[in-house]
């Protein structure tokens, strides 16, 4: 990680800023971005968040979420913003392509640039760059970024709301090995500036449409296929699928972790025939890592335990392409205690 005095020089005079996020952005990549929106804001800075896409609905009570400009469907107005900016931070992910067209702009555009992230193989573009993947969440960074700067009395319970809630949903509710004594330092901290964290949890966890609760249901009934030989288990979704339980951004997930939650199961993937492409959520538990298997198999990436990928195929290849794949590891995947009953 670089330090942190490069950063402070950047942000040293009030300037025009963007702060960008991945494709679909989830409850880490929106409440980095926004969190550290409102604390530029508070130093006096013009601040704009791009995000790529659209997210899921129940990420819309983030403080700062009405002013979120969609790339999508808004190019050329976030193209000019960007070659206006004097500074790009980029959050929550580590490679350009994550950004999809908007990429290249940034890329090309003439401002400094942060990277502010924990995903595994970052580019290397940036002025400044915090990064590591010892860290849980890309929320956690942005906490410690403020800390060592000296400007946590700046963080309010919005601030404070938003890390939390990436850092919550990154640790998968404070489930995964990447909950460390850190993480719950600095959560105590975001407490202490006033975070909710029941409320925080409700929002996120338990603000489901009945739609989306059928539609679980319905995949765990209907379309969950174990494969004990290679303690594997997986979802095919398919577009009728989506469209029967009027799917929404978000609504889909988590569900692999339904697929991970099975004993004995060490390999988990969600693959959904989203219409313009297959995208595909790989989990897996132990040392076997879905980063890699993404992308030499699915031009995707990630962390080792949590990665994403797609695919060109249609839905029918593109599960078996992924079963044929599993013989290859099949040394790697199959030494766990079998316990399905
Ligand atoms: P999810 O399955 O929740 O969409 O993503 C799991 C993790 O993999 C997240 O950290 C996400 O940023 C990353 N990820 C998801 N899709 C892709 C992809 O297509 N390419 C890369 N490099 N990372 C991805
Ligand atoms: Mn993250």
């Amino acid at each position: 990680m670089q330090n942190v005095e490069i950063f402070r020089e950047l942000i040293k005079s009030p300037g025009k800023i963007v702060i960008t996020t991945h494709h679909k952005p989830d409850a880490d990549a929106l409440g980095s971005s926004l969190a550290l929106a409102r604390l530029l804001k508070k130093k006096g800075h013009q601040v704009q968040v791009i995000s790529p896409t659209d997210y899921p609905d129940f990420l819309s009570w983030m403080e700062g979420n009405d002013d979120v400009l969609i790339f999508e469907g808004n190019e050329t107005k976030s193209s000019e913003i960007v070659n206006e900016a004097d500074l790009v931070c980029c959050l929550d992910f580590s490679s350009l392509d994550r950004l999809n067209d908007l990429g290249e702009i940034v890329a090309a555009s003439h401002s400094k640039k942060v990277l502010i992230d924990h995903h595994l193989d970052p580019d290397d573009f940036a002025d400044f760059t915090y990064w590591t993947t010892d860290a849980a969440a890309t929320a956690e960074l942005v906490y410690q970024l403020i800390a060592e700067l000296g400007e946590d009395e700046l963080i309010d319970r919005a601030i404070a709301e938003c890390l939390y809630a990436g850092i919550m949903t990154d640790t998968g509710n404070f489930k995964h090995p990447n909950t460390t004594e850190h993480v719950f330092e600095v959560c105590a901290q975001l407490i202490r500036h006033g975070a909710d964290t029941a409320h925080v949890a409700k929002l996120i966890y338990d603000s489901n449409t009945v739609n989306r609760i059928k539609f679980l249901g319905f995949a765990l009934s209907e379309r969950l296929t174990i494969l004990p030989e290679y303690n594997t288990a997986y979802f095919a979704v398919s577009q009728e699928d989506l469209k029967r339980f009027n799917s929404q951004t978000g609504d889909t997930e988590g569900l692999v972790n339904y697929a991970l939650s099975i004993t004995g199961i060490k390999f988990a993937a969600l693959i959904i025939d989203r219409s313009v492409m297959i995208k595909i959520s790989f989990r897996s538990i132990g040392d076997f890592s879905v980063s890699e298997f993404s992308r030499s198999h699915f031009e995707g990436g990630g962390h080792k335990n949590a990665a994403g990928g797609k695919s060109e195929l249609s839905l029918e290849a593109t599960v078996s392409k992924f079963e044929k794949l599993l013989e290859k590891y099949k040394d790697q995947l199959s030494n766990h205690i079998k316990t399905y009953a």
